[in-house]
C-alpha cells in the first residue's frame, strides 16, 4: 500500500526544492551586507547581530533540509509514519502540519522541556 505516499513525497519534494532557494537566498544576503551595513539604521542592528539572524535562518533551512530528506528515506524504507523515539505510530494529523516530523507528539514535548 503505497497510495498515499506519492503526495507526501511530492510534498516534501517541494518543501525540498524551495528550502533550497531559501538557503540561496540567505546566503546571498550576507554576502551583501558585509558590502552594504546600514550603519544608521534606525533599529540600530548591529553587523553581529544581523549575521546572529542570518545564521539562525540559515542553520533552521539546513536542519529542516536534514529532516525533509530523512522522511523521505523514511518513506522509502516503509517507516515514515513511526515515530523513531519510542515506535508508536505518529498521528496523521501531527504529519499532515508537520511532514517531515520524525517523532510522536509526546516525544517532540519531552524533547523541547
Ligand atoms: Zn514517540
Amino acid at each position: 500500500m503505497t497510495t498515499n505516499y506519492n503526495d507526501v513525497r511530492n510534498n516534501l519534494l517541494a518543501m525540498l526544492e524551495e528550502l533550497d532557494e531559501r538557503l540561496t537566498t540567505i546566503t546571498q544576503h550576507v554576502r551583501h551586507a558585509d558590502n552594504d551595513i546600514e550603519k544608521d539604521s534606525e533599529e540600530q542592528v548591529t553587523q553581529n547581530e544581523g549575521n546572529e539572524v542570518e545564521d539562525y535562518l540559515g542553520n533552521s533551512a539546513r536542519r529542516e533540509i536534514k529532516a525533509i530528506k530523512e522522511a523521505l528515506a523514511r518513506i522509502d524504507r516503509g517507516d515514515y509514519h513511526i515515530c523513531q523515539t519510542c515506535g508508536e505510530e505518529i498521528n496523521p494529523e501531527r504529519l499532515k502540519v508537520i511532514p517531515y516530523s520524525n517523532v510522536c507528539i509526546k516525544c517532540a514535548q519531552q524533547v523541547e522541556k
